[in-house]
């Protein structure tokens, strides 16, 4: 690889860091005696020290920007380094990387070099090229720009597997302090394009084998959580709407990282803790896949997740009175929400109860997180001490003080 394009991969590897919305599974793509194979499980996943998840060819194809959103290092007023990949440079990049197994898909976002349609085209162009002219039948994820014409996102939908809109800003009024040239309608209407074009292609597809591809793994947002105001409330709710309306796969949530002195945002050395970041992933996933709604985990009232404790434990301490579940008797759905019980764990305590009476002894094998389990569970009789109240409970949980606990309950579970 020559030192130019090492230096652009350099530059334009670094800025693309910041993007968080970088997982690739539930695509699947046949090959048929092309290059590459997206599996229906994912593909390539890597952490960079901070822990954001990346693949291995993530890229920006510029940093250069015509726009100057306030929280983002390629914005037009930072003065930063400026690169720019020909279309042609990304296709042997990706081919590659490909070929010498460092990569299994390419995920292209792009800062807008003069307007969002000569940017979108680009893009497009890069993945046509990969796809018609190099077979290449590995997972391909592009973000959209904001702005760009229905024509290139229906196109850029035939060669992606999956798209992204970034909401960016949980509410209309931050967009319009920190990222002044763009507007939510920009990507709402997209977002809702997407969706009908998505529909439309599964509709096609049930009827006719050899309908095309569109965006067979769905699209997904990302937005930036801490530099500004918003609660956990809003922003979940705001998730909720995606999902149930848009049919969006995925939320990303990108906790804010100080990287200018732009005097729009929050005081630098204030960065959005990790555990933020982490506590609305556990939310996302209990609505999507444990049916919580969001006023189950956080309310108006009282709108931030705690950072202590995750939020279905947080959920179970508010509603004691559903508790305790007996494990012989309650239903699949009704377990799944017993803290330290995931849906794996369930399922198998649900399937093991079919052919005998379940004691503590059994659940050893089920992988439960016993010592959140046990103070929500009552087993042939044997249950929860009654004297605890929801914040004594949750202190032993976070002290991890459950060895006495346990000693008077069921002494051969072992801590999870
Ligand atoms: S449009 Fe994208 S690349 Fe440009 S400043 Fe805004 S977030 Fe950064």
């Amino acid at each position: 690889m020559s030192d130019r394009i090492l230096e652009k991969l350099s530059i334009l590897a670094d800025a693309a860091k910041y993007d968080v919305s970088c997982s690739s599974s539930g695509s699947k793509r046949t090959n048929e005696g092309g290059l590459g194979n997206a599996e229906g499980m994912g593909i390539c996943h890597a952490y960079t020290e901070d822990g954001r998840c990346v693949s291995l060819l993530k890229i920006l194809l510029t940093n250069q920007c015509v726009f100057d959103c306030a929280y983002c290092v390629s914005r037009k007023s930072n003065d930063v380094r400026r690169a720019a990949f020909t279309v042609r440079e990304v296709v042997d990049l990706t081919i590659n990387f490909y070929r010498r197994n460092y990569i299994e898909g390419l995920f292209l976002s792009s800062g807008i070099f003069s307007s969002p349609d000569i940017t979108m085209e680009r893009l497009v162009r890069i993945a046509r090229t990969l796809r018609r002219e190099e077979n290449f039948h590995g997972y391909i994820h592009l973000k959209t720009i904001p702005g760009a014409s229905d024509e290139l996102l229906r196109e850029a939908g035939l060669y992606a597997d999956r798209l992204s809109v970034n909401i960016e800003m949980p509410t209309k009024e931050s967009l319009a302090l920190l990222a002044p040239d763009k507007k939510q309608e920009d990507v709402l209407r997209p977002m809702a394009f997407l969706n009908e074009s998505i529909q439309a292609s599964r509709d096609e597809a049930r009827s006719l084998k050899t309908a095309p591809l569109f965006v067979p793994a769905g699209q997904s947002t990302q937005m930036v959580i801490g530099a500004t105001p918003e609660n956990d409330w809003q922003i979940l709710k705001l998730s909720d709407g995606f999902y149930r309306k848009l049919n969006l796969k995925r939320v990303y949530y990108s906790g804010y990282v100080p990287i200018s002195n732009d005097n729009r945002l929050p005081a630098i050395g204030t960065p959005v803790p990790m555990v933020r970041e982490n506590r609305l992933y556990q939310a996302d996933w209990l609505m999507r896949r444990y049916n919580f709604t969001v006023d189950e985990l956080v309310t108006p009232a009282d709108p931030f997740l705690d950072m202590q404790i995750d939020p279905k434990l947080q959920w179970a301490l508010r509603n004691m009175h559903l508790f305790p579940v007996d494990i012989n008797t309650a239903d699949l759905e009704t377990i799944q929400r017993i803290p330290g019980i995931g849906l794996q764990s369930a399922r198998r305590i649900w399937e093991a109860r079919k052919f005998r009476k379940l004691t503590w002894e059994h659940l050893k094998s089920f992988r439960i997180a016993a010592n959140r389990a046990r103070h929500f569970i009552t087993l042939q009789g044997d249950g929860p001490r009654k004297d605890l109240t929801p914040l004594q409970i949750r202190s032993h949980i976070l002290a991890g003080a459950h060895s006495k606990y346990t000693a008077n309950h069921s002494p051969q579970l072992p801590l999870f």
